[in-house]
């Protein structure tokens, strides 16, 4: 009696591969930063080079330039310039974000 077929096979089944948002992820292993299509919401995926697991998304495009900091002042100095670039990146990822959430057609579950 029973022989329906398990798992059941629906016959128009479609995946929808939607707009993928494309991360940078920077590895702690190897220190390999790799670009990864991944579901919103995932910070981390396996390394393209090493495979190690310890990646990180890394938020913003460009980096503050790395130099040696000397004196307190400059110290200061590139904190300021750091909070501000911060608060930059964090307002254009908003605003992204906002973007894309007003473009999709109903409020998905998570985000
Ligand atoms: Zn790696």
């Amino acid at each position: 009696m029973l022989a329906a077929a398990w798992p059941p096979v629906s016959g128009s089944r479609r995946v929808t591969i939607g707009r993928v948002p494309i991360y940078e992820f920077r590895c702690e292993a190897c220190g390999e930063r790799f670009e990864a299509l991944v579901a919103a919401g995932t910070d981390s995926v396996e390394c393209r080079r090493c495979g190690s697991g310890r990646t990180a998304r890394v938020l913003s495009a460009q980096a503050p330039p790395m130099h040696i900091v000397k004196t307190p002042g400059d110290t200061r100095k590139q904190e300021v310039k750091n909070a501000q670039l911060r608060e930059r990146t964090r307002a254009e990822f908003t605003s992204a974000r906002r973007r894309a959430r007003e473009r999709r057609p109903k409020g998905g579950s998570g985000g």
